[in-house]
């Protein structure tokens, strides 16, 4: 009996722990590019961008005065996508194309990507192992719960005023 009224604790303590380590973690920004508008509050917050290379044909390499913008902040730099389409890398994604997104990344910053985050958190198996032999760090659901993680377009269906209370 005893046993059974401190079982409710145990999810309590889970919540209370994830919102202390959301607190206290770095912030990370998604979907920075220079095709969609983005809140200069919401850049200077965040620690980590992670950046989308090509979005609506718009590469960000063909933007230096961006690339200088971004980096003259000192984040933390990771790759979104490609071309950030609805569930991008869930499909067929060629090494082609993500080497293209990766070179457009390198024109742009002056060096490679590091960590790789696919749009809507979603990858097949094939691309999985595409990104593993590129060097890039893959960055999933786990990540996304432990970080406070804001969008620009805050199109998400987690908006960032709910992210700003928990
Ligand atoms: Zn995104």
């Amino acid at each position: 009996m005893k046993l059974l009224n401190l079982i409710w604790i145990i999810p309590l303590v889970l919540i209370v722990s994830l919102f202390f380590i959301r607190l206290f973690n770095h912030v990370e920004l998604d979907d920075v590019t220079p095709g969609i508008p983005c809140d200069a509050g919401l850049i200077k917050n965040a620690d980590t961008l992670w950046v989308i290379p090509d979005f609506n044909n718009i590469s960000i390499s063909d933007n230096q005065t961006w690339c200088r913008e971004i980096l003259s902040m000192n984040k933390t730099l990771g790759m979104h996508g490609v071309e950030h389409k609805y569930r991008e890398f869930g499909g067929n994604v060629t090494k082609e194309e993500l080497v293209k997104g990766m070179n457009d990344f390198k024109t742009c910053f002056g060096f490679y990507p590091t960590m790789f985050k696919p749009p809507q958190l979603k990858i097949s198996g094939e691309n999985k192992k595409l990104i593993e032999e590129s060097g890039m760090t893959l960055k999933l659901n786990f990540n996304q719960i432990i970080h406070k993680v804001y969008h620009c377009n805050d199109s998400d269906i987690i908006k960032n005023r709910w992210i700003k209370i928990f």
